[in-house]
C-alpha cells in the first residue's frame, strides 16, 4: 500500500537519485518542497532548467562554465604552462580556494577505472594531450589518491613521459580514497608543494 500520494512518491524517489541523498533526506526534501509557496517551488526549478541550458564545458580546461572559455583560462595573470589535472570541477574548485596555485587545470570529467568499464577514451584525456601540443612547463597530476586516481595518474604519466614535459604527481598527504574536496586548504598545499616527478 502506498503510504503518500503518486506524485510525492515519484519526487521522493527522483530526490533520492541525487548522490549523498538516502531515502529519509528524500522524504524531508519532499514534503519541504510540497509545503513551499509555488513561486518559490518555480524559481528553484527554473534555476534548474536555466542551470541545465546554461552551463557548459570550457574550450580549453574543460570544467564548467556559463561561457565559452572559464574565467581562469581567459586570465593573463595566471601561468598557462603549468597544467593541474583534476578529475572534476568540484576539486579544481577545492585548489582555487587555497589561493595559492596560479597555473591553470584540466578537468578529466572521471577517472580511469578497469571496474566500471571507464577506459581513456572516456574522460578528457585525448583533449589533454592536445593541449600539450602548446607552450606546457609541467603537468601536476591532482587525481584523487582512489584506486581509480592512481590508475590515472599512472597512465597519464606515462603517456607525458615521451615528450620531455615535466610530470609531477602530487603528494600524498591526501589520505587514500579521500576526495579532494573534503580536504582542507593546508592538507591540499602541502600536496601540491610536496609533488613528486613521475
Ligand atoms: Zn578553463
Amino acid at each position: 500500500m502506498d503510504l503518500y500520494s503518486g506524485h510525492i512518491n515519484k519526487l521522493i524517489d527522483e530526490l533520492a537519485n541525487l548522490p549523498g541523498i538516502g531515502a529519509k533526506s528524500a522524504q524531508r526534501l519532499a514534503f519541504h518542497l510540497i509545503n513551499m509557496p509555488k513561486e518559490k517551488v518555480n524559481r528553484l526549478a527554473k534555476t534548474i532548467m536555466d542551470a541545465k541550458e546554461n552551463v557548459r564545458y570550457c574550450s580549453e580546461c574543460f570544467t564548467l562554465t556559463d561561457k565559452e572559455m572559464c574565467p581562469i583560462c581567459s586570465n593573463d595573470r595566471r601561468d598557462h604552462s603549468t597544467i593541474m589535472v583534476v578529475e572534476n570541477s568540484r576539486d579544481l574548485a577545492a585548489y582555487e580556494k587555497t589561493g595559492k596555485y596560479e597555473g591553470v587545470y584540466h578537468v578529466l570529467h572521471g577517472a580511469i577505472s578497469p571496474m566500471l568499464g571507464i577506459g581513456p577514451g572516456d574522460i578528457k584525456l585525448k583533449e589533454l594531450i592536445q593541449r600539450l601540443e602548446g607552450d606546457v612547463d609541467e603537468v601536476i597530476i591532482a587525481t584523487n589518491s582512489s584506486l581509480e586516481g592512481e590508475t590515472t595518474a599512472m597512465y597519464i604519466g606515462k603517456l607525458i613521459k615521451p615528450t620531455g614535459i615535466r610530470v609531477t604527481r602530487i603528494a600524498s598527504g591526501v589520505p587514500v580514497g579521500g576526495d579532494l574536496e573534503y580536504i582542507d586548504e593546508v592538507t591540499l598545499l602541502r600536496a601540491l608543494e610536496g609533488r613528486t616527478e613521475l
